[in-house]
């Protein structure tokens, strides 16, 4: 029954082996299930948002803050190094567009202290190609089905309303109108892979429904028709471009020379980018960690210390190991007891992360070389595991051990120096078996959710 519900409801994703044909689908893997989460820390993750939409705006604008953050970073990690590149170059051209476009999702686990009290506490802030928006705005009607045949009609009328794809398409939709062309279209800047196709239609369709034109393509794409006039306005084939929303280009494989030249392209364009190269490179791991040292914060956002509490509030420990004293230390730290925390290079997408025993190898490889700088270490959340089923197609139904991750979806428009818009527009919880150290929905190993709060 859950399963039909899935499918009707549009829960759906394409099968690994035909990634790019919607002629064979499947339902996106869920719970059985919706999970508890505890209602103070779900409204607290809701009330900080729009600090975190202005905190990621703040920092995006601050040249002097990245370049002094990410100085180490790039001497080490080719693939911020590039895309640093081009937000100088970007930066010394001058930036033809004054509206900025933010989507991002700040993700919690809830850290289970020692006399049982749980604590929100963030794992990283998505500022490029958030996803499962789209999708998850359709699985709290499956579990709402799922509750009442169970007799559970209570229990499934306190299921919360949920729509992000409304939400992103709403900021979508504001930048489109600030850039002023009726003829002009959205772009989704896609992958060669398309199997989560229909969390993105779940955006695109609301931009049709408000008459806006989108249109899909991929870097190859834009390497081979896109253009700038004189003014430096984004042409596809002829077609102009107001919107430019990258569902793709976070991870260092994607790019080849000719796609890095339409990124660059794209990003000396005029069209409006969400989200644009600085504020992909405030999302990156080595900027988490900085703004968690003391004064950061204060100096980011003056006059903001309500927001600078509420932010901080939900910081975990995170921890520089940069070649110094300081990164000494906590490199020794961690290989003498490393469950206690995580080791994160500069990638996003899961499956990136190290734990463990094996966080112990590769730092004691590279405590005494300058490699050790590329990667971030963080103190290791621990949630209180609760029992469910995770529904995968052509997986066994067995019940499992299982730990959540609560995901917030922030939008914000910045047109010059004011914020037209900044919204919370939304949430995702993804739940996975507690075996797994690492990894979301499209790496295979979480599944959607939907929160029920306690
Ligand atoms: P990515 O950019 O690859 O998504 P994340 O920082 O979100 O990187 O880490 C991927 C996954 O690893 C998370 O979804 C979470 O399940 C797990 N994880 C990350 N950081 C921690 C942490 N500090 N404690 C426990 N689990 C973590
Ligand atoms: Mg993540």
């Amino acid at each position: 029954v859950a399963v039909d519900a899935a499918l009707l409801a549009g829960v759906l994703m394409r099968t690994g082996e035909q990634p790019n044909a919607s002629d064979v689908v499947n339902y996106a893997p869920f719970t059985l299930l919706p999970s508890a989460v505890p209602r103070a820390l779900f409204e607290q993750a809701y009330a900080v948002q729009q600090d975190f939409n202005l905190l990621v705006d703040a920092v995006s604008q601050n040249r002097e803050f990245l370049e002094q953050t990410l100085a180490s970073t790039i001497k080490v990690d080719d693939f911020t190094a590039r895309l640093f590149r081009i937000y100088k170059q970007v930066l010394e051209e001058g930036l033809a567009q004054t509206v900025v476009l933010g989507i991002n999702r700040s993700d919690y686990m809830f850290d289970c202290g020692l006399e049982g009290t749980a604590a929100l506490r963030q794992i990283e802030i998505n500022t490029i190609a958030a996803s499962f928006g789209g999708l998850t705005s359709r699985t709290a009607d499956v579990h709402r089905l799922v509750l009442k045949v169970l007799g559970k009609s209570e229990e499934a009328s306190q299921l919360l309303p949920n729509n992000p794809a409304k939400g992103l398409a709403l900021g979508i939709a504001k930048a489109w109108e600030l850039y002023g062309s009726q003829r002009a279209v959205v772009m989704f800047l896609v992958e060669e892979v398309q199997r989560n196709i229909f969390d993105q239609r779940c955006v695109e369709n609301e931009l049709w429904n408000r008459n806006i034109r989108v249109v899909r393509k991929r870097f190859r794409d834009v390497f081979e028709q896109g253009s700038l006039d004189a003014s430096r306005r984004l042409y596809m084939d002829g077609q102009e471009v107001a919107v430019v929303y990258y569902r793709e280009g976070y991870v260092p494989q994607v790019y080849d020379e000719q796609n890095w030249e339409a990124r660059l392209l794209l990003e000396r364009s005029r069209a409006v980018k969400c989200p644009d190269i600085a504020t992909q490179l405030a999302g990156t791991k080595k900027v988490q960690q900085e703004l968690s040292r003391q004064g950061t914060l204060e100096k980011l956002l003056p006059g903001h210390p309500e927001a600078i509490a509420r932010i901080r509030a939900t910081f975990a420990g995170l921890y520089s190991l940069d070649e110094g004293e300081e990164g000494d230390r906590m490199a020794a730290t961690a290989i003498a007891d490393p469950d206690r925390f995580v080791l994160k290079p500069q990638r996003e997408g899961g499956g990136n992360n190290l734990y463990g025993e094996e966080l112990r190898e590769v730092l004691e490889k590279i405590k005494d070389s300058p490699e050790r700088t590329s990667y971030i270490l963080m103190d290791k959340i621990k949630p209180q595991p609760a029992l469910n089923y995770l529904l995968r197609a052509h997986s066994p139904l067995q019940v499992s051990e299982c730990i959540s991750e609560l995901g917030i979806f922030g939008v914000y428009v910045r047109q010059g120096r004011e914020l037209v818009l900044n919204q919370a527009a939304g949430h995702l919880l993804r739940t996975k078996a507690i075996e797994h150290a690492d990894g979301g929905v499209a790496a295979g190993v979480a599944v959607l959710d939907t929160p029920y709060l306690v």
